[in-house]
This record gives structure tokens, sequence and C-alpha cells, in this order.
């Protein structure tokens, strides 16, 4: 097993140097391996939900190293970590936190919505969770006609929206009661078992232990012990035959194929959060299907940039070449160099992608260089519209002229013939030519 988050001499001082000040973690080290179920467990005030927030990157520590896949987050920019929180992690409140004014689909959808998935697809992700917790008769239902173990539930259904590798929550339990806390309890043990989440939970109650595997003991700002559990075993274990040995095998392999598919698709679902803002529904999607198709190598490099840029009703996602070729760099160096997808995503953050509505803009202000500020803001709208046809491959080239020096009053930009020449060539010569769009598949 490897650590998937290391904690390197973290100190916490809150109110430093004035007259009230905590010493609230006092030079911690520690480290949780992938797939572990852990436990920060101690009296109230000892500093819990203090390591809690340090561990997962949401509050800025005092001082020392977190090392999540040994990337060093204490010194991740503030954009770094905000998309490390929507992806990385997902978090379970005692108080459920989820918003009154928004129902429970919503609430669930929410996390989705914030890294740029569309609504329609959000919510039918949404509705999938509600299911895997069993209240998807409860989609259309506000918050407050849940009960509180309800909520909760509610509460981990949206912590698990982005597909985080990591769970974490405070004192999920405290506000529930026995019944209730039982049920959460199972939940989150099928999260780490079936699904191979890392759960850490803060907790000051010693039978909410049960199925943890690493107790770290608390006492002012210190970890006094780690006590280290096998899971507990539910009546007698009789030896097992070869055949219910392999059976057991299977279904493992089983788990594991279908983990990593889901991890594929969520690496398509984020590389669609930064490509593809600003597409459609239905191009977004598009752009999943094929980017998973190359992931799992139905389509070879060639295939899937000519999908990329093919219009939409030729099965394409309707990119421009550029964009398309810059998608393919970041897939191919997924696929071939062995780079994590964090190494990509620090990448596009450090070189942001164009919502497409800007690219757009883009592309008209060097197509009618010379133009700018002569053209009014209705022709220019009309100009994006041809710009945003064309680039989809919805029109031709011929089309795209024909439609330049059409009368606006004919719903064309009424561009003098000239002009108009000059712009739809230059343009080809931007997105890539003609021939992107005529997809060799
Ligand atoms: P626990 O979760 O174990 O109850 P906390 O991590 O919340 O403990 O708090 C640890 C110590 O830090 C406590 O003494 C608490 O009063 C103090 N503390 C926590 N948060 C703050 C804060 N924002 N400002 C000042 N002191 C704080
Ligand atoms: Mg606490």
């Amino acid at each position: 097993m490897s650590a998937i988050i290391a904690l390197r001499h973290v100190n916490q001082w809150y109110n430093k140097g004035k007259e009230n000040e905590v010493h609230a973690l006092n030079d911690i080290s520690l480290e949780i391996e992938q797939g572990d179920y852990v436990a920060f467990f101690g009296p109230s005030g000892c500093g819990k939900t203090t390591l809690l927030y340090a561990t997962s990157g949401i509050d800025r520590i005092s001082d020392g190293e977190i090392l999540i896949k040994s990337r060093d987050i204490a010194h991740f920019s503030n954009q770094e970590l905000a998309i490390f929180r929507q992806t990385g992690i997902g978090i379970i409140f005692q108080q459920f936190n989820l918003v009154p004014s928004l129902t429970v689909l919503q609430n669930v959808a929410l996390p989705l919505a914030f890294v740029g998935v569309h609504k329609e697809k959000a919510e039918e992700e949404a509705a999938k969770l509600l299911k895997k917790i069993n209240l998807e008769k409860y989609a259309t239902h506000y918050p407050t006609e849940l009960s509180g173990g309800q909520q909760q539930r509610v509460g981990i259904a949206r912590a698990l929206a982005n597909n985080p590798p990591i769970i974490i929550a405070d004192e999920p339990l405290g506000n529930l009661d026995s019944m209730n806390a039982k049920n959460v309890l199972e939940i989150l043990k099928k999260l780490n078992e079936e699904d191979g989440k890392t759960i850490i939970m803060v907790t000051h109650e010693s039978w909410s232990l049960q199925d943890v595997r690493t107790v770290y003991h608390m006492k002012d700002g210190v970890i006094t012990s780690i006590e280290k559990r096998v899971a507990q075993q539910v009546g007698i274990t009789t030896p097992k035959s070869s055949e219910e040995e392999q059976q057991e095998f299977i279904k493992k392999q089983l788990a594991k194929e279908a983990k990593k598919a889901e991890s594929l698709h969520m690496i398509s679902r984020i590389l669609s959060s930064f490509f593809m803002r600003g597409h459609t529904f239905e191009e977004t999607d598009r752009f999943e299907t094929i980017l998973l198709d190359r992931f799992t190598k139905k389509l070879d490099s060639m295939q899937y940039i000519a999908l990329l840029c093919a219009p939409f009703n030729k099965k394409g996602a309707g990119l421009w070449k550029k964009k398309a070729e810059r998608v393919s760099l970041y897939v191919e160096d997924l696929l071939e160099k062995q780079k994590s997808l964090d190494q990509v995503i620090d990448n596009l953050n450090k070189n942001p992608v164009m919502p497409i509505t800007e690219e757009i803009k883009h592309l008209r202000n060097i197509m009618a260089e010379e133009y700018i500020g002569t053209i009014s803001t209705y022709r220019n709208e009309i100009l994006d519209e041809l710009i945003g046809d064309r680039i989809r491959g919805n029109i031709s080239a011929e089309h795209f002229l024909q439609l330049l020096h059409t009368p606006v009053k004919e719903a064309g930009a009424g561009i003098p013939v000239h002009t108009a020449q000059k712009m739809a060539e230059r343009l080809e010569i931007i997105v890539g030519g003609a021939e992107i769009f005529d997809p060799i598949v």
C-alpha cells in the first residue's frame, strides 16, 4: 500500500503571538494509506477538527508539509487548492450543511455544477447517487422534509458527487440517533470496502470506531498513540473451498475493473470541465464519450482527434482543430507518458482553456483584425454565431463565406464581398483548414 496523505511536522496555531494563542496541532507527522479507514479520536478540543481540515487541505497550516499523493498541498495556490477540494475530497458534515432552498437532487448535483458539469448530466449523476443510498424517492423533496438520518445520507451522496478518492467526515454521527448512526456507519464501511474510498473520520465516541482500521488517539494537539485494528469479523469464519475462493477472486477482479472504469470516467469528466466550458450539453457528453473510447483504446490517437473535430451530426464533438490537438496532448500524456492526472491538471491550471464564447471572440478578433471598432455590436454578434457554426462544422467554408456577405436583413453579416473573402480565408487558416471537418471515420 502507498501513502495517499503524509503530514510532516505539521503545526497549527490560532491567534499566534496573542494572549489567547492556541497551539492546536503540535508537530504532527503521520501517513494515511490509500484505501484505509482512519479515525482521529479524542476528547473535545484536542484538535481533531483542526487536524482533519489540515490533512485535507481545507485550512492552511502555520508550519510543516502536507503531501497528498506526494505533492505538497501546503504550498498549493488558492486555485490549485480549490480544484483539489472539488475533485479530490468529499466532505461529510455533522450539521449536514444542505442548501434548504434546493431539492435533494439539486443538493447532490451541486458539486458537479461547480466543476462545470452541465445541469442535465449533473442531475443524472445525482440521481444515480441517490439510488445508491436508497433515497431516490426523495429527489424532489426539500431537505427539511427529511429526517436527520436521511439528510445525512444526502450529505454523503453530495460528498460522493465528484467521485473523490478521499472522504472526510467530522463527527458525522453527532446529530443522529443510534439507528440512523448505524445506517451511516454501514454506508461508510461500504464506501471503504467496496468502492475503495480512503475515509478519515473525526469522532469522540468509541462505539463509532467499529469499522475503523487505524485510530489516531489525540490529546492537546498531539497524537498520543496509533492503534492498528483488525477489521471485526462477524460470525465464525469457516475455511473456504477453492471454488468459493475462486468466486471471490473473480468478484474482486470485477470490482477492480469497475473501479478502473469509474476513474476513467472521472478523468474524462474532469478534462471536459476544463475544455468544454460554454459548449452544449450534448457536445460535452460526446467529448467525454470520445475520450473514454480513447482511454480504453477503442480509438487510436488519429481517429479520436478526427472525432473531436468532427461536427456533432457526424459523431464528433465539434472542436476546432487547434483545441483538439491541445486536448490530445493532455490525453496522450496521461496514456503514454504515464503522467498522473494531478500533473495534467496542474498544467491545465497554468495554461487555462478559454471558454468557447471567449475563443470565438478571439477568433473573430484575429479574423476581423483591421475592422475592430468599426463593426457594430449587433454585427459582431452575427459574426460570432457564424464563427461558432463554422468551427463546430455545422456549415461549410463556402457556406460561411456566403453568409458573411449576405445582407443583415437576410440573416447574414452584411460584409462587403472582398472583405468577407479575406475574413473567411483567414478563419480557415486559423482553425486548421477545411479537411478537419471531413473526418476519416
Ligand atoms: P476538536 O475538534 O478536537 O474538538 P478543534 O480542532 O476544534 O478540536 O480545536 C482545537 C483547539 O483549537 C481548541 O482549543 C479550540 O478552542 C481551538 N480552536 C479551534 N478553532 C479555532 C479558531 N478558529 N480560532 C481559535 N481557536 C480555535
Ligand atoms: Mg471538532
